[in-house]
C-alpha cells in the first residue's frame, strides 16, 4: 500500500497557492517562505495555534505582501483566505 501524500502547495496561514511545495509528500516542511504573508513553512505554520496567530497578525496589519512584486492585480484577500485547508482555519 501506498502512503498517503502529505504534500502541500497552499499556504496554511493566508491561503495562498504559487505552486511552490511547502511541505513535501512525507509531510516535511520545506522551509520555504511565503511571498504573500512571508511565513515560513516548518515554522510559523507547523501548530494550529500559531497558524491563527500568523494570520490574525498578518490581516491586522493590512495583509501586506512579503513579495510586493508577486501581488496580482486586483487581488483579493478574502478570496485568497477562502483557499486555506479547512484544517488550519
Ligand atoms: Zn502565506
Amino acid at each position: 500500500m501506498q502512503a498517503k501524500d502529505l504534500s502541500e502547495t497552499v499556504c496554511r496561514v493566508c491561503g495562498r497557492d504559487d505552486g511552490s511545495l511547502l511541505w513535501d509528500r512525507h509531510g516535511v516542511p520545506q522551509y520555504v517562505i511565503c511571498d504573500c504573508c512571508g511565513i515560513e513553512s516548518g515554522l510559523g505554520d507547523d501548530q494550529l495555534s500559531k497558524v491563527r496567530e500568523n494570520r490574525g497578525h498578518w490581516v491586522a496589519q493590512g495583509a501586506p505582501w512579503d513579495v510586493p512584486k508577486n501581488r496580482p492585480a486586483g487581488w483579493d484577500v478574502l478570496r485568497q483566505l477562502s483557499a486555506v485547508p479547512a484544517e488550519w482555519r
